[in-house]
């Protein structure tokens, strides 16, 4: 007889409590939380963090990203339940200038303190002679420019990462998790990709993203000029290894965003089987930021709900514009996707390895999230914008199709 873990129970009753709310959802015609399969824009770093030259020999993922690809891992497939992931580190550092600077100002400190607590300590040591400091200075600045201006070796590293957490995966018993090798490739000013092992198709998911930071004056002209910017991003959405095309508007006013050629870019996806992303890490990172700090919001208290309800309806690029949503209207039935991505860098929740939640905090986070989803149904009845629409909510076969632009027609979906 199978003996049942207390373990094992409550993931019974939360998949049974999960399929409930997904019956209710679809009895209102509304999509639900559970209909969502999983993110497809993730950000991990690791590697050995013992002296700035191990850091610089070691380091993988994105300079941005908090997590280490097994935890990211873990925590969407036992705590959300999702059924992927995409791991989608960047192709280039976004904003090497900021990586740079930060990088070695970290590693100054490091090479100066009394300890080795990697930096951290900011005591620095008394016994430095003026050469001492200079050599530190520019020990920090070699080593941080390594890390910060990586370039495609990097990318072969996380490639050569997802293929040891996919056999993990399989080993360890979670075989139906399926985790996608992506890349968010960075589009340059003449719409070309950074990194060719992007242009070779080594990545099953490609996100096509425009980050101004990654060159300042290079974008300046782009970023000033909405029908540039719209010509830009058509390019991006041409790029033939483009699933995805991230975050429009990024580093521009919301105003910006609204002026650009929706009719353009809508039709220009639909062409080439790229899906908009619908960005969510403002709205993830005020929920971490706000509604999760509990000095604000005390444990014993709701009061974070109505802050959160006025906050909510501002919180999500693109959507938040009505002008935006009736722009994308027409084109949902003529074959728009959309992909709603929380472009995580670290996890909501405490977690273990093993993604078990070590912080009960999580209650908080998942009322935020249904509030969320009531939002989203609002917008999504308005526009028309139904399941198959989103490419989240895709079976992984299907997903699969998408993403190989070989999908003929909408998915049937259940
Ligand atoms: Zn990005
Ligand atoms: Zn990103």
């Amino acid at each position: 007889m199978e003996t049942e873990t207390p373990q094992i129970a409550a993931a019974h009753q939360s998949n049974k409590n999960a399929m409930r709310r997904r019956h209710r959802a679809e009895k209102r015609n509304n999509l639900s939380v559970s209909h969502y399969l999983g993110d497809l824009h993730a950000h991990t770093q690791e590697g050995e963090k013992t002296s700035p030259e191990t850091v610089a020999e070691t380091r993988s993922g994105s300079n941005c990203g908090e997590i280490t690809l097994r935890a990211l891992i873990f925590f969407h497939a036992v705590q959300m339940k999702n059924k992927f992931l995409a791991a989608t580190d960047h192709s280039r550092d976004a904003s090497p200038e900021v990586a740079l600077n930060g990088i070695t100002e970290w590693f100054k400190r490091w090479l100066t303190s009394d300890d080795n607590s990697l930096g951290e300590n900011d005591e620095p040591r008394e016994d430095l002679t003026p050469e001492d400091k200079k050599l530190i200075a520019e020990t920090a600045a070699t080593f941080a420019k390594v890390v910060a201006c990586y370039n495609d070796d990097r990318l072969r590293i996380n490639l050569e990462k997802i293929r040891q957490q996919k056999l993990e995966l399989a080993e360890n018993g979670i075989p139906l998790f399926v985790l996608i090798a992506g890349v968010e490739a960075n589009l340059l000013p003449n719409g070309e990709f950074d990194s060719q092992i992007v242009d070779q198709g080594e990545f099953t998911l490609v996100i096509a993203s425009i980050h101004p930071d990654l060159d300042p004056n290079g974008y300046a002209e782009i970023m000033a000029d909405h029908n540039l910017y719209t010509d830009l991003v058509i390019k991006g959405i041409e790029q033939p290894q483009t699933n995805i095309i991230a975050h429009i508007g990024f580093g521009a006013s919301p105003e910006f965003a609204e002026q650009l050629d929706w009719d353009k870019i809508a039709q220009a996806a639909i062409r080439n089987d790229v899906a908009i992303e619908i960005n969510v890490r403002p709205l993830m990172e005020y929920i971490y930021r706000e509604m999760m700090d509990y000095n604000k919001f005390p444990a014993n208290n709701v009061s974070y709900r109505k802050a959160f309800e006025e906050k909510l309806p501002g919180l999500i690029p693109l959507l938040s514009s009505g002008r935006i949503r009736e722009k994308l209207k027409p084109y949902l039935n003529q074959g728009l996707r959309i992909a709603i991505n929380a472009d995580e860098h670290r996890l909501p929740i405490d977690t273990d390895l093993s993604g078990n939640v070590t912080d009960l905090k999580g209650h908080r986070f998942w009322r935020c999230l249904k509030m969320t989803e009531a939002q989203f149904n609002v917008w999504f009845e308005n526009m028309g914008i139904k399941q198959e629409h989103i490419i989240n909510t895709y079976h992984v076969d299907q997903l699969k199709a998408f993403l190989a632009k070989e999908m003929q027609s909408f998915p049937k979906l259940s």
